[in-house]
């Protein structure tokens, strides 16, 4: 299975249409199952082929984007974005809701992985615009608690674009998951100017996820995460992305994919 996590903000330039995007997510990060944040379902609706969670008003009045996990290639997806009631089941409550997607990914019949959607959204609880994910991702990630401990624990994936840098990444997230770009950091050269880089230089394997804007000075940043449950650690076959694996991404979006190909 080969998961994406890609950000298509089209507020900003190159503003591609959105079947464009879906199209590239099709035929150039040729991925199963995808979580766009900042993102819309094409006004004609799924593209052909594709099957897609998402909340249809978005974010709020002036956001009518959100996150959206899609699937395609005969993963099927089972919306657990509310949660799920009854035994083995969790709770959640959404502060910002949109802004998280969950879903069940199911294969001939079995469930694969349970995935997160998640946009870090640059607000603190008061709706004042502070720039960053470093009130929400926290904050998101203790609303997934009762999540973790359910039996959809153990398949889990939490992917998205986190609006943080390396050295932000809660501490709870490193510990009891593992994140799959800095865990094959070695499949990659250091990224020069990382910002907010969490490694000395010689490890830093980061990905360029997101281009901030069009100055050549622009910071260097990755922003955009996948981070996998234990279990599957040993699944994993490959983890690549960011404009060093996709030259054309800043051409499609200001943010570009990260993918992880997993044996499932
Ligand atoms: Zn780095």
């Amino acid at each position: 299975m080969k998961i994406a996590t890609w950000n298509l903000k089209q507020a900003v330039a190159p503003k591609k249409p959105l079947p464009v995007l879906w199209k590239y997510a099709e035929e150039k990060i040729e991925a199963d199952v995808v979580v766009f944040t900042e993102a819309k379902v094409p006004k004609e609706g799924v593209p052909a082929g594709w099957t897609a969670v998402w909340k249809p008003d978005g974010i709020g009045e002036r956001r009518r984007w959100g996150t959206v996990i899609a699937a395609r290639n005969g993963y099927e997806l089972v919306d657990v974005t509310n949660g799920v009631s009854g035994r083995g089941g969790f709770s959640i409550t959404h502060t910002w809701p949109g802004t998280v997607v969950i879903t069940d990914v199911v294969k001939d019949g079995e469930c694969v992985a349970t995935v997160v959607g998640l946009y870090g959204i640059t607000m603190d609880l008061k709706g004042n615009s502070i720039g960053s994910g470093l009130i929400a991702v926290p904050s998101i990630l203790v609303s997934l608690e009762e999540l973790y401990t359910s039996s959809r624990g153990v398949k889990l994936i939490i992917a998205g674009d986190f609006n943080l840098w390396p050295v932000d990444m809660p501490d709870f997230l490193c510990e009891s998951f593992i994140d799959v770009v800095g865990a094959t950091a070695e499949l990659r050269g250091p990224l020069a100017g990382c910002s907010g880089c969490d490694v000395v230089p010689e490890e830093c394997g980061h990905m360029w996820t997101h281009k901030n804007g069009n100055s050549p000075n622009a910071a260097v940043q990755n922003l955009d995460y996948i981070f996998i449950s234990g279990h599957f650690a040993e699944l994993v076959v490959d983890v690549y992305g960011g404009v060093g694996d996709f030259p054309d991404a800043w051409d499609m979006s200001d943010h570009a994919p990260v993918v992880l190909e997993l044996e499932t």
